[in-house]
């Protein structure tokens, strides 16, 4: 509670209840990558009264703020999450829609000899894998 009021206050953001409950929800523990229908469906589920339109409108006001990042993943709807201000890049399973995030120095450095090669610095990239269960390994 104290944690969220502080950081809306910090981004210049009035504390409102929508905003408090909508931050909350992304600070549950184990809570990563969330489209605006997941953070609607947990607010009904915590017996919130916020209706979708309101879930959009503040994720617009939180990713202008800085809080949170929006992904626009092929093939699925947005998905948001916290900027923790670490680097990483994501894996999505096609037929599930699970997002799984992976860091690899290897590919990060290979990135940048690439651009460096063509005589460029990296001044930001997304790395997104598409990808499907190895067959035989199915896990949830
Ligand atoms: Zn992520």
């Amino acid at each position: 509670m104290e944690q969220e009021t502080k950081e809306l206050r910090r981004v210049g953001l009035k504390v409102t209840h929508p905003r408090m409950r909508i931050l909350q929800i992304f600070d549950e523990e184990g809570v990563q990558h969330l489209t605006a229908e997941d953070v609607y469906k947990k607010l009904l589920a915590h017996q919130e009264d916020i209706g979708l339109a309101t879930v959009y409108r503040v994720l617009t006001q939180f990713e202008a703020a800085g809080i949170i990042v929006k992904h626009n993943f092929e093939g699925g709807q947005a998905v948001y999450e916290l900027d923790r201000g670490k680097h990483h890049d994501h894996m999505i399973d096609v037929d599930s829609g699970k997002v799984i995030e992976f860091v690899s120095e290897e590919i990060e450095r290979l990135q940048r000899e690439i651009a460096a090669r063509h005589g460029y610095v990296i001044e930001d990239h997304s790395l997104v894998l598409y990808v499907r269960p190895k067959p035989g390994s199915r896990k949830g």
